[in-house]
């Protein structure tokens, strides 16, 4: 049988953004959105450019990591502006639509929206652009991330997850569209007892850093279970901003770091 036709898409860049980063996870609920702000924001404290598009349509999680709310306006054109937040500035569906109607909308009509948050937003100049991705391999995902300029791929895993190989389909997806796999962050990696100080690695050490050299990734670093995280995340101030001091700012600086 012949080989898959790789057909290169047409995805022409956007003007003003040096480079599209795409936060991708096998499944929900691993801390993909928690990494890719906090990320952004590790991007932004060495004095980046930065923008974060929420694509997760149907579960906008932005809005309230970054406790924002209200409709971007638009411009003279018909360009929306971009929220702000911590000097991040961001787009998301969760803007755009009441957020107790639930969105039950067709592939293309998901795809035209991405495209507006994406080309139709004056993002100016950007050094990064972080776009937290839908979770999941299906389609939906491979469309995106096929039809978005991205530069690289972050994937965010569990250690379970990894174990589990949704993390492998992840890396399979951007392979199948030729976008580079910038590397693996591994979240709820271990716990310190805040007591104690204790480190108690609940999934068992090394796994991931392992699996990502079986792959041939980049392991870009491990992020423990911490209350703070949860918190802060829920709360609207992720750790980064809040604490841009502390032990959890300097994990996600020391991962944006790795992902550059
Ligand atoms: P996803 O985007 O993969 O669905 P989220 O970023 O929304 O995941 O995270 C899911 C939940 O887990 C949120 O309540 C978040 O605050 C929490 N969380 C994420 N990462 C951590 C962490 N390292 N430690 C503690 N809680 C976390």
């Amino acid at each position: 049988s012949p080989a898959p036709q790789r057909q290169p898409s047409q995805k022409p860049g956007i003007p003003g953004i040096t480079r599209i980063v795409a936060v991708a996870s096998g499944k929900g609920g691993v801390g993909k959105s928690t990494t890719a702000v906090n990320l952004a924001l590790g991007f932004a404290a060495v004095g980046m450019k930065v923008g974060i598009l929420d694509a997760d349509i149907y579960g906008p999680s932005i809005p309230r990591l970054l406790n924002l709310k209200g409709k971007p306006r638009t411009s003279g054109g018909r360009a929306m502006i971009p929220l702000e937040a911590y000097g991040l500035k961001a787009m998301s569906m969760g803007f755009l639509v009441n957020e107790e109607v639930p969105m039950i909308w067709r592939g293309p009509m998901v795809m035209s929206a991405l495209t507006q948050m994406l080309r139709e937003v004056e993002w100016g100049e950007l050094d990064i652009l972080v776009v937290d991705m839908p979770p999941g391999t299906g389609d939906a995902q491979l469309t995106m991330a096929q039809n978005v300029p991205l530069a690289g791929a972050v994937i965010v895993s569990t250690p379970q997850d990894l174990a589990l190989i949704d993390a492998r389909k992840g890396l399979a997806m951007f392979q199948k569209v030729d976008v580079p796999v910038l590397g693996i962050v591994e979240n709820m990696s271990y716990f310190i007892a805040p007591d104690t100080g204790h480190r108690y690695d609940i999934f068992g050490h090394g796994g991931a850093r392992d699996e990502a050299e079986r792959l041939g990734v980049p392991f870009l670093g491990e992020v423990p279970i911490e209350m703070a995280i949860r918190e802060s995340s829920d709360s609207g101030h992720p750790v980064v901003a809040g604490e841009p001091d502390g032990p959890h700012a300097a994990i996600y600086k020391d991962i944006a770091a790795r992902t550059l």
